[in-house]
């Protein structure tokens, strides 16, 4: 069985040629699966019962399921999907308080190898690279079931992009072309891994490149990151640096602010100097408490104080709204698995 769902135009193209039937009829079936986003094709209502009937007995629109659907008091959704071997990654909608914008959190492999350790997609350890088909297919997946279009996307979910770089491309050249997702609505986020950022610089990206630095020195990094150990903080200057320059383009700093280990005055202090040549803004994201660790979220109050240090360095700074928490879906708190007691 073809699956259409993560299929080209050209290769739309391919299929309606076997089957004998015009180009136009691959148009036609394109829309329905990236823009109007139908679940069968029995609703390809502009093409023939005859044509439809035809294409039933060799392709289904898609083969993922969804497992497991959470809706959190904020309105955020969290989507478990299965694959067909079986391997699960969650997809996050978020609607932010204007409606026009929502953006999908994707994942871009199941589990991940970097371990920070903060974060519970880490604790799993890596199972496997997604093909690009199954990334693009989480936002298929969340168009089919909410009946709305996808406008941004954010590759923060589980995995490390950077490390899964062929298929993120290939994804993002898609979301762009077949979803119509505008370059600048696309957000990669890394924890630093240089020789494939230098790429992206030479790649002229023109999306939006985050990175978890999380830190204001090596030593705090390291004990964050063990990432930092491979590709410590000068090297990222550097390569910030190299970025900035080559793409024009402003890079976004992600900094989690974990209480008394992170968010003090002083480490604001050497964040800004870390970040003082460098053309960028800065996400603080308070937080968001996993399994098994001792870290805690600091109180508003030292978050606004660690933001309005960071403004006073001449930064654009704004604070990650916290969403789905009550349904494990906020940042760092996917890990690919049914949620059970806790
Ligand atoms: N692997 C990539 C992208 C996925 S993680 C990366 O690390 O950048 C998306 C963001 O969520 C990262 O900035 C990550 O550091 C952050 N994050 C991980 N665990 C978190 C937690 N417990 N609380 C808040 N943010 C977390
Ligand atoms: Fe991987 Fe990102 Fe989690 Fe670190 S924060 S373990 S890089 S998913």
């Amino acid at each position: 069985m073809k699956i259409l769902s993560g299929l080209t135009q050209s290769e739309l193209e391919q299929l309606t040629d076997n089957l004998g039937a015009s180009r136009f009829r691959a148009r036609q079936i394109h829309n329905w699966i990236y823009l109007k986003s139908v679940k069968s094709i029995d609703e390809m209502t502009d093409l023939s019962v005859k044509f439809r009937d035809e294409l039933k007995k060799s392709a289904v629109v898609s083969d993922t399921k969804i497992k497991v659907k959470q809706v959190s008091s904020d309105g955020t959704i969290k989507y478990l999907l299965e694959y067909p071997d079986g391997e699960c990654v969650e997809t996050v909608l978020m609607r932010f308080d204007n409606r026009a914008n929502l953006t999908a959190c994707v994942s871009s492999q199941v589990g991940c190898a970097v371990n920070c350790t903060f974060c519970a997609t880490g604790k799993r350890g890596f199972i496997r690279n997604l093909t690009y088909k199954e990334i693009i297919e989480q936002v298929l997946t969340i168009q089919r079931d909410t009946g709305l279009k996808v406008t941004n996307v954010v590759f923060m979910g589980q995995g490390e992009p950077l490390l899964n770089l062929d298929n993120v491309l290939k994804a993002m050249e898609m979301f762009n072309e077949d979803f119509q997702i505008g370059a600048r609505r696309l957000t990669v986020s890394t924890s630093g891994i240089i020789p494939q950022m230098i790429k992206l610089a030479d790649l002229d990206m023109q999306s939006t490149l985050a990175l978890s630095l999380h830190a204001p020195n090596h030593d705090i990094r390291l004990k964050l990151m063990p990432v930092e150990s491979k590709y410590n903080m000068d090297e990222l200057h550097k390569a910030l640096k190299y970025y900035v320059d080559k793409t024009g383009r402003r890079i976004t700093i992600e900094y989690l602010l974990i209480k008394d280990l992170n968010d003090t005055i002083d480490s604001a202090k050497q964040l800004a100097q870390y970040l003082k040549d460098i053309k960028c803004n800065i996400n603080l994201i308070p937080y968001n408490p996993t399994e098994k660790n001792d870290y805690k979220r600091p109180s508003n109050n030292s978050i606004m104080k660690f933001k309005s240090l960071m403004e006073h360095s001449g930064k654009k700074v704004t604070v990650r709204l916290e969403r789905g928490a009550d349904i494990d879906a906020a940042c760092g708190q996917l890990r690919g698995k049914v949620d059970t007691v806790k």
